[in-house]
């Protein structure tokens, strides 16, 4: 699913993605400059295999996201403590980002329910 950025506006305006098992819902919203804002929640399970034993599990993911898209390069701004992603076509690929997201999940260190209550 993508949106051009240039069509929001201080509404937000929702989208709602899914991979297999994940969803990826939220809403993006017109900040200032060029920046958008970007406010979602992941939430589904993954099937990961577990550092400490190596088996598969599946990793149960509540998380919120929250980040500025930036249309254009992104010259800077004292202001925001968020992270800032940038677009060079004026768009943003919403299942792009749930890809990305995943795998940032996924390369992050977990363990199993059996090594964490070791
Ligand atoms: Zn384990």
């Amino acid at each position: 699913m993508k949106i051009n950025l240039r069509k929001v506006t201080k509404t937000p305006l929702d989208f709602d993605v899914k991979s297999n098992t994940m969803t990826f819902k939220g809403y993006l919203e017109y900040y200032s400059g060029k920046l958008i804002l970007l406010r979602a929640n992941l939430t589904g399970s993954l099937e990961k295999s577990c550092d400490t034993c190596a088996e598969d599990f599946n990793l149960s993911v509540d998380e919120k996201i929250e980040f500025f898209i930036s249309d254009g390069i992104y010259e800077g701004d004292t202001s925001i403590d968020l992270d800032v992603v940038e677009s060079f076509d004026g768009n943003v690929d919403v299942d792009e980002l749930l890809n990305s997201e995943i795998e940032l999940i996924k390369s992050d260190y977990h363990s199993c329910d059996n090594c964490k209550s070791e």
